[in-house]
């Protein structure tokens, strides 16, 4: 099997949003749809690599978010013979967007058409729901297997490529540029769940993956060391955020904070300053720091 990683030029931006695309004897499959405004991208990549609709027998989501999923019922018209999998928690609403659509709107408000477009159903016979207790689905002529790992969100999945040994990760690899090594953890609200985030990190341990691919971007070697990463960077983030919380500081200003924190770790590690504009695209620090606000608040009002 082949893997090629097709960018879908996100706002014009190269390296934010990916889709993977998995070739075989004679057939296709794709983890990653992106949203309705890369569709063009997406079409172009396909063909690129001499796909035709038709040749797409599946295709893999790892979560629901219109950056990783939003195209599905569009490409479910282009691919007709595609398959679309997804975690059990996110079928309803691959089926029928429209709370997806409403609670995406509070969020993104007047801005939701330029980044998002247009989202469709996916026709209930065309889609299969995945439990992630390690089922293995065809893929490809390959096989992929499913591992469930919330955190970034309640209903998240990673894909294992056995053969080659790569993990599509989602987003609870956390985010991470080409050629970078710092990986941004990815906390926007409003399911993050740092303890079971802990946990999926163990789980993509486990399965001992030889490569890592944050949809957010690219497909990375040193998975030991970018798993470490990212988990002690969540375990910081959480104590930094709950300290502000604990001071009265308000989220704006705690925003800020995470802000300055996270650009001076990250120019640490090596990066360009203009770097973060570009990680920002793949999730703002109000949003990060909104997230954790809200898992705190969440977790502090359980415990009582
Ligand atoms: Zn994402």
């Amino acid at each position: 099997m082949r893997i090629e990683t097709i960018d879908l030029n996100f706002l014009g931006s190269e390296e934010v949003i990916a889709s993977f695309l998995l070739l075989g004897d004679g057939s296709a499959a794709l983890v990653e749809t992106g949203p309705t405004t890369c569709l063009e991208s997406l079409r172009k990549g396909l063909e690129k690599h001499g796909v035709g609709g038709a040749d797409v027998s599946e295709v893999f989501l790892t979560h629901i978010h219109l950056d990783h999923a939003g195209a599905s019922g569009h490409l479910a018209e282009i691919l007709p013979n595609a398959t679309f999998y997804v975690h059990e928690v996110g079928y309803p609403h691959m089926a029928d967007p429209s709370n997806l659509i409403k609670s995406a709107t509070r969020i993104y408000g007047e801005r939701m058409d330029e980044l998002w477009g247009e989202i469709h159903p996916v026709p209930e016979d065309r889609l299969v729901r995945l439990s992630g207790d390690g089922e293995e689905v065809g893929a490809a002529g390959g096989v992929l297997t499913a591992h469930d790992t919330p955190g970034h969100a309640y209903h998240h999945l990673t894909f294992h490529e056995p053969e080659s040994g790569a993990l599509f990760a989602g987003d609870v690899a956390g985010i991470r540029l080409p050629g970078r090594s710092y990986v941004r953890p990815p906390t926007p609200p409003p399911e993050v769940d740092m303890e079971a985030w802990a946990k999926s990190i163990e789980t993509m341990r486990s399965i001992a993956p030889k490569t890592v691919s944050p949809t957010h971007f690219g497909t990375f070697g040193d998975v030991e060391r970018h798993l470490n990463e990212l988990e002690q960077r969540l375990q910081d983030w959480l104590l930094f955020v709950e300290e502000r919380m604990d001071e009265g500081e308000g989220r704006e200003e705690i925003a800020d904070e995470l802000k300055d924190k996270g650009d001076a770790e990250m120019l640490s590690e090596g990066a360009e300053p203009e770097d973060t504009e570009h990680y920002d695209l793949a999730g703002s620090y109000q949003a990060l720091a909104d997230g954790i606000i809200r898992y705190v608040e969440r977790r502090r009002k359980d415990r009582e």
